[in-house]
């Protein structure tokens, strides 16, 4: 089913994200965690693609296990880096046939890509999603920066883009991680007045050390708070602290975006579920009654 429709009826969305595990191990431990995602009912989980094209079926393979064996919705990233159009199409047959019919299409970063596998089919996400929408049969989405896209020049510019990919057939967009709520409800407002009147869902993930806020400040220029910023330093090296503290912060922010009238949440789990369900559970009681 495309989870689209569940927007459509305007009930709030749910979805995690993961990536391929690279190890047996990790593998299992990523179904630990599908069982347990099961019991918060999310209404889809996003398998992300690596750009590097070294093993451009591993989302495939992926999304077919959780959604044939867990019964998990699923999408399916593909990225321009990662594939040729012949692979995409390729791919698109394999996806029908598993009756997985949601994809979310980028660009993906060269920074990500090995050596030999960078592929110029696509050069821009808005290429990708024309194809998918030509092969017909899968809700399209594509992503969004609230903060504007890093290489892009400003956010009036980057929005721009992003009415070309809706235009060419992107039917819902999920942001990149922020966590000041406001630059994402500034942000809706004006794709807004650009004319971009697509489900905007957006992208939430509990900061787990400074390490890691220091890595998005740097690489994905998102700004932090100073009260999230504070927390971190506070609870450096306690690891408890920081989880309870990190799962406080996100659920603030994912109940007041519901509350603004966001449609739904995307999760980010980095494969590692416990933070984003404690999170899902805290807002769920709320939002979903
Ligand atoms: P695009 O929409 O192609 O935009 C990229 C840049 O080019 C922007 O600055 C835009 O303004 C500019 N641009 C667009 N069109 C044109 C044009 N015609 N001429 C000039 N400039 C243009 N990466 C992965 O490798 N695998 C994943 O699975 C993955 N999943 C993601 C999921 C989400 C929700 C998000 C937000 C990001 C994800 N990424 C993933 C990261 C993404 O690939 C990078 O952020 C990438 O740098 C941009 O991808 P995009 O699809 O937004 O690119």
């Amino acid at each position: 089913m495309k989870f689209t429709e569940r927007l459509k009826t305007g009930k709030k969305v749910y979805s995690f994200e993961f990536y391929p595990p690279k190890t047996a191990e990790d593998t299992a431990k990523l179904f630990t965690n599908a069982v347990e995602l099961l019991k918060l009912s999310p209404d889809f989980v996003s398998v992300t693609n690596s750009s590097s094209g070294v093993t451009p079926y591993r989302t495939v393979a992926l999304c077919g296990v959780l959604k044939a064996q867990f019964g998990l919705e699923v999408v399916a990233h593909l990225t321009c880096l990662a594939h040729t159009r012949t692979e995409i199409a390729e791919i698109l047959s394999g996806l029908k046939k598993m009756e997985i019919t949601n994809v979310l299409a980028l660009r993906g970063d060269p920074h990500n890509v090995e050596a030999g596998a960078r592929r110029r089919d696509y050069n821009y996400a808005a290429q990708l999603i024309a194809d998918l929408k030509a092969a017909g049969g899968f809700a399209i989405g594509g992503a969004c920066y609230p903060e504007k896209h890093p290489e892009a020049p400003g956010l009036e510019a980057d929005i721009a883009r992003l009415k070309e990919k809706v235009d060419a057939g992107a039917e819902y967009l999920i942001t990149q991680l922020f966590f000041d709520n406001d630059c994402y409800f500034r942000f809706l407002e004006k794709t807004a007045a650009a004319g971009i009147n697509v489900p905007v869902l957006p992208g939430l993930m509990p900061v787990t050390s400074y390490k890691q806020m220091q890595n998005f400040t740097k690489l994905m220029k998102v700004c932090i708070p100073e009260a999230l910023r504070a927390g971190i330093e506070r609870w450096e090296g306690d690891k408890d602290g920081m989880f309870k503290f990190s799962v406080e912060y996100a659920s603030a922010q994912a109940e007041a975006l519901l509350k603004g009238g966001a449609p739904g949440l995307h999760l980010y789990t980095l494969n590692r579920s416990r933070a984003a369900m404690a999170i899902l559970k805290n807002v769920k009681g709320e939002a979903l009654k």
